[in-house]
């Protein structure tokens, strides 16, 4: 008889010892396929947080890691090796615990072994300038590490959202707490028993800490020993973390919530760009990805023709568990998500037009799972509220434009400025249009590849600071002016 294998625990890493929770609490995580428990992992409270920053404190006093570049680059590199070599075994637990097919999972791991690569490059590269200011003044502008950086991670990609200021963070000479989320936190502490392993990182630069984001993840937010703080999250949250970072003025960088833009005029590549649609709405991961191109902008023109092809396609996709082959789109990570997802698609009902979708998935072991069929609504007015809000499920909303101004208008028209995507054979018009969206990001002719070597962040709503390039880098620093008089 096959003996069913043990459900693991995982623990905290503090200044390098692994341990669990002192009060000894766990939460459980559940496949979002299936229902089944895949594992636990410590609910730690508010005290572990403050062991963890007191160690993160502690190392960076004892260590050299902040003047020692080439130590941060050999670990980098070293780390950028491990995890790509881990997609294997990772990327199942990735699918397990969040829901998303293997090949996003596979995809996931590795960018961020590439944006690893990338900043260990940077490690040795943190020039700062010097110039003389008088005949008798010479300024040394000196690169600094910022400090004690806490790192607060959303569940829905685990392993790249914290590998992209996790990075830049660490290059730069940080030490670092992690706070994963509470729904995702075992891909993250197999990744960071690949850093524990890897004898450049000092015991205690990098910190692992799992609790609930409103005590021990405010604790990080408030803790005056940590002088900075990067989430990426929901923009409600980035607000919170914002308030609660003021009475210690630290610095905070925030990735937060989007609606983005995806701009379709008549003279783009037809079949190219329905695709790059279907692809924009993240349909693959249920539409949980930040940067997903939710609103649709077709140009009057074509709009019944690309509307068809694209309700075709997304009909045609394979909704299931992310681990069986062939499978193109998996669920929404739990019940909570799924139950404000069809309340949107209930509302959305009465504002728009249903053209396909509209429903939550049960057919045989679809059951167990949270799926909802890839849903579009049509004509769908500027002011909807499905037009307006973050939804995170795979609902997309088609608007149309007659002209230039009125597709920057209603690409506009949301509190968000994460990213957008205009799709013409006109170069000119791109670039115009481009320049007139409020956001971080803009694609011409495609949706969603994200670079480690170029910035992406939030205009309004969608986030304060960049990351990934090298404004990403600078993040992480403080510029400290000495001043020689001569
Ligand atoms: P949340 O904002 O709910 O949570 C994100 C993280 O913050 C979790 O680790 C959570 O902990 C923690 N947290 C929650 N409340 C607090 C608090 N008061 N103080 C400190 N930490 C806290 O987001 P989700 O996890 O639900 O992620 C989905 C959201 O993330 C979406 O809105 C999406 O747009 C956004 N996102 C933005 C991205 C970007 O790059 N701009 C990328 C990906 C997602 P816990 O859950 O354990 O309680």
């Amino acid at each position: 008889m096959a003996v069913a294998e043990a459900v693991k625990t995982y623990q905290n890493l503090i200044g390098g010892e692994w341990k669990d929770a002192r009060n000894g609490a766990t939460l459980e995580v559940y496949d979002p396929g299936n229902g089944e428990l895949v594992y636990r992992a410590p609910n730690s409270p508010v005290e572990d947080a403050r062991e963890a920053v007191a160690a993160a404190k502690h190392t960076l006093e004892v260590e050299d890691w902040s003047d020692n570049p080439g130590k941060r680059a050999t670990a980098l590199y070293k780390l950028a090796q491990a995890l790509r070599g881990s997609a294997d075994w990772l990327g199942p637990l990735l699918t397990r615990e969040g829901g998303k097919p293997l090949s996003v999972s596979r995809a996931e791991i590795s960018r961020g072994a590439e944006a690893i690569e990338y900043y260990a490059g940077l490690a040795r590269n943190l020039y700062g300038r010097s110039t003389m200011l008088a005949p008798d003044s010479l300024a040394i502008l000196l690169r600094e590490p910022v400090g004690v950086v806490a790192i607060i991670v959303p569940w829905n990609m685990a392993l790249s959202l914290l590998t992209r200021p996790l990075a830049p963070a660490l290059a730069a000479g940080n030490s670092v707490v992690i706070k994963p989320s509470s729904a995702t936190p075992g891909a993250t502490a197999e990744f960071v028993k690949m850093i524990d392993s890897i004898p450049e990182f000092p015991k205690g630069i990098v910190n692992l800490v799992v609790g609930p984001g409103s005590t021990t993840g405010a604790e990080l937010v408030k803790n005056a020993d940590v002088d900075m703080v990067n989430f990426t999250g929901d923009t409600s949250t980035g607000k919170e973390i914002m308030r609660m970072a003021a009475d210690t003025l630290k610095k905070v960088g925030l990735e937060l919530g989007g609606k983005s833009p995806n701009i379709v005029f008549s003279d783009a590549d037809f079949d190219r760009a329905v695709r790059g649609a279907l692809n924009a709405a993240s349909m693959f991961h249920a539409g949980q990805v930040c940067v997903a191109g939710t609103r649709l902008l077709v140009e009057e023109s074509i709009h019944d023709k690309f509307v068809d092809r694209l309700a075709e396609m997304a009909n045609r996709l394979r909704v299931g568990y992310g681990l069986n082959e062939g499978v193109q789109a998996g669920p929404v990570i739990n019940e909570n998500q799924l139950n404000r997802v069809m309340d949107y698609i209930e509302t959305g009902k009465s504002e728009a037009e249903l053209r396909t979708g509209g429903r939550r998935l049960t057919e045989g072991d679809l059951e167990k799972g949270f799926f909802i069929a890839p849903t579009i609504f049509d004509r769908v007015p500027v002011e909807a509220k499905i037009a307006q809000d973050e939804i995170f499920g795979p609902v997309l909303a088609v608007q149309t434009f007659s002209d230039e101004d009125e597709a920057a208008e209603v690409a506009n028209s949301t509190v968000y400025g994460l990213a957008g995507a205009v799709w013409t054979n006109d170069i000119s018009r791109a670039i115009r249009v481009a320049k007139k969206v409020k956001s971080g990001m803009v694609w011409i002719n495609t949706f969603g590849k994200l670079y480690p070597a170029g910035e992406m962040g939030g205009y309004k709503q969608s986030g304060v600071g960049r990351q990934y390039g090298l404004e990403g880098l600078w993040e992480f620093t403080e510029m400290k002016h000495i001043n020689v008089q001569l």
